[in-house]
């Protein structure tokens, strides 16, 4: 490396946040005969510029992402109701993905999934776990609110597929849970119902996939809290966190 490349590789390093260049990684400048250094093998990058590269790649895809969904006409109906599009929120390199199925009127309001009753609800689950919203990802298969929250129908889902498997292989993570019947078939690709698709893993991508009712029916019907907390205390375990 020359003198001008490494110092365009300092600056760079220097401007990534790295002060210090560790010992080993001088390791490939070797003594000549003369006893002078000579550069020969370009020291690797340091894991934490590598990290935070891939962080900032991830971001900027998520948000060029987000841009080409609150654009998206696709579905006439929903893009000339809606407010906003909603399109995601939380870490973009969670191990955990909370999928829902459609936004709904607080929600098309704000921009933000799972802020209404049931996103309160949600909020309420993801802490009892020991973790924070912050802490994960939550997206929906729809990024419009169907009107009337009536359920998304299949060539809504098909125009929504793209985005929201686009998301998950951006962020990535170990687990997806899957929040009702819609998010579970969609995502799994099956007709079966929810009531099947419970208590069993299944695999997308890398990630362990888990399926539970959705926050809406146990507003509905507060007893299947129970079969929710069971499902958390399944995936929590798995993870290594006793509920
Ligand atoms: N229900 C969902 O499925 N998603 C939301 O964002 C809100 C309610």
């Amino acid at each position: 490396m020359n003198v001008r490349a490494l110092k365009q590789r300092l600056e760079s390093l220097e401007a990534a946040g790295v002060t210090e260049i560790p010992k080993e990684a001088m390791r490939g400048r070797q003594p000549t005969a003369m006893g002078t250094i000579a550069a020969t093998v370009s020291p690797p990058p340091s894991q934490a510029v590598v990290s935070s590269a891939i962080a900032d790649d991830r971001v900027s895809s998520l948000r060029l992402l987000a841009e080409q969904v609150a654009g998206c006409t696709q579905c006439p109906e929903l893009a000339e109701a809606r407010t906003n599009t909603v399109f995601g929120v939380g870490r973009p390199d969670a191990r955990i993905c909370f999928l829902g199925e459609a936004p709904g009127a607080d929600e098309d309001a704000s921009g933000e999934p799972f802020v209404g009753r049931a996103g309160q609800l949600l909020t309420k689950i993801i802490e009892a776990c020991h973790l924070h919203r912050e802490d994960v990802y939550i997206l929906n298969v729809l990024k419009c609110r169907p009107p009337g929250n009536r359920q998304p129908d299949p060539g809504e889902v098909a125009h929504c597929r793209g985005y929201f498997e686009r998301q998950l292989e951006l962020i990535s993570p170990q687990y997806i849970c899957c929040l009702g019947t819609t998010a579970a078939q969609a995502l799994l690709q099956t007709t079966e119902p929810i009531g099947h698709l419970r208590k069993r893993w299944f695999t997308y991508g890398s990630a362990k996939v888990i399926c539970t009712y959705h926050p809406s029916y146990l507003l509905r019907t507060p007893a299947a809290k129970r079969d929710v907390w069971d499902d958390m205390k399944v995936m929590m375990a798995d993870m290594g966190v006793d509920l």
